[in-house]
């Protein structure tokens, strides 16, 4: 029988024929790390550092002047970085802006789209959601005189892992308002059909909104031309951009005369944001969604990370990402799925329905497998109760990295080197 030392060989023959191997050295590389976990937090691209000082030393020099004379003047930065991130997601340039965060983005969104009206009164979502976004829906609904145990639909998982489109078309009547799902979901790693929930939301006259958090950067989008209402993600995940760095949010052109839910003075025609008229008149792009001054220093890092986002193209990034889940997928099914390892992949197979990252599980001791993990220098994340998440970054880890996870897994169990681990969780994971 094969062993799992012999292919080895051919993750060096994969690294060798890799057309994006030559963006790993535009990042810094944590030495004597094997660092999957960029999906929770991407590395630091080199040029992101300078990004940081470049501002730093505009502040000290221009002053005040740095809004309007910044390189990238700080006044209009987030539609520049919105300019900029728009074909990544397959929007039209006005389409997306970076503003707030994750969260804050989903309530500004929300609060514009949840109209509760007549029989009209519901949003869906999913019980595999990231909690923060059902939090904030529930939230949404109190706010405005709803109850979100009536109002708040969670749709369930056959399986625990993945959802079933069908499901969720099923539940999309006409007492539905707003339908709010992942894009890819978090924790198995699947990544829905944004195409095929829109046109079925749209033949109900339910507005449907995505949280791209795990897709942006990873996986190719066409926002605008799937006719997505609206959608949100950050840019600390696979864009790179940095601890707390900015999120993005895109608005479907046709609803730039809607009222933003939540309003403040950056969303303010640009041209008169600084007349201080008493009305709010919204700029007429995804820009009229902005809130208040954008963290610019906390932005600094992007112009960087789209950048080598722009070099390196979704498509091809896409393509290595497949590539290395798929290698990682056939090694624990071929070498670790039996007894005594047991492991399994809960992500699912197909190429269109798997997003950047993969599930693996183990049905017992996922959580000391984690820890032996990262004990020999190998940086996954844990998700309870049984999900220890590898995600391989097409721009940045290479198929040798991805062989020596799956020897990780291998020996850890070979040599029981997770019995040295504590059973209690640690805070963040
Ligand atoms: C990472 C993530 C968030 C994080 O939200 P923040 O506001 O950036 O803290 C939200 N939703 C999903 C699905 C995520 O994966």
């Amino acid at each position: 029988m094969e062993k799992l030392e012999s292919m080895k060989e051919f993750a060096a023959d994969l690294d060798a024929r890799d057309s994006l191997g030559q963006f790993r050295d535009r990042f810094v590389i944590p030495p004597g790390r094997n660092y999957m976990d960029g999906n929770s937090l991407g590395l630091p691209p080199k040029a992101s550092l300078e990004g940081v000082q470049r501002v730093l030393e505009e502040w000290k020099v221009l002053n005040i002047d740095g809004w309007l004379e910044g390189r990238i003047p700080w006044f209009t930065m987030p539609e520049e970085m919105g300019r900029r991130m728009a074909p990544l997601v397959g929007a039209l340039p006005g389409e997306v802006v970076m503003s707030g965060s994750t969260t804050s983005n989903l309530h500004s969104l929300v609060s514009t789209f949840y109209r509760p009206e007549g029989k009209r009164r519901r949003i869906l979502a999913d019980e595999l959601n990231f909690p923060s976004d059902l939090y904030a829906l529930a939230s949404e609904i109190r706010l405005k005189g709803g109850d979100p145990a009536r109002d708040l639909v969670l749709a369930g998982s056959r399986d625990g892992g993945t959802l079933v489109e069908d499901d969720l078309i099923a539940l999309m009547d006409e007492t539905v308002s707003v339908v709010l799902l992942p894009s890819v979901l978090y924790r198995s790693g699947q990544l829905l059909d944004m195409e095929r929930l829109t046109r079925a939301a749209h033949e109900k006259g339910i507005a449907i909104g995505f949280d791209c958090a795990h897709s942006a950067g990873s996986v190719p989008h066409r926002l605008h031309e799937w006719g997505v209402d609206f959608a949100f993600w950050c840019s600390y995940k696979h864009l790179n951009g940095g601890p707390g760095s900015p999120a993005f949010l895109f608005l479907n052109e046709r609803h730039f005369d809607l009222e933003p839910g939540l309003a403040g003075w950056f969303g303010y025609v640009k041209e008169k944001q600084f007349d201080m008229a008493l009305g709010f008149e919204h700029a007429r792009s995804a820009g009229g969604w902005q809130l208040g001054t954008p963290c610019v220093l906390s932005a600094a890092t992007l112009e960087a990370a789209l950048t080598i986002q722009e070099e390196a193209t979704i498509g091809r990034i896409r393509e290595k990402s497949l590539q290395l889940t798929d290698f990682l997928i056939d090694l624990v099914d071929r070498f670790l799925s039996e007894e005594p390892y047991g492991y399994s992949v809960a992500t699912p197979r197909d190429h269109g329905r798997r997003g950047g990252h993969l599930a693996i599980e183990h049905p017992r001791e996922a959580w000391r497998i984690c820890c032996a993990l990262k004990a020999r220098g190998i940086i996954p994340d844990f998700r309870p109760s049984r999900v220890i998440r590898v995600a391989p970054v097409a721009l940045y880890n290479t198929f040798a990295e991805v062989w020596e996870v799956a020897d990780a897994l291998k020996g850890i169990i070979d040599r029981r080197e997770y019995e040295k681990f504590p059973v209690e969780r640690s805070a963040v994971s």
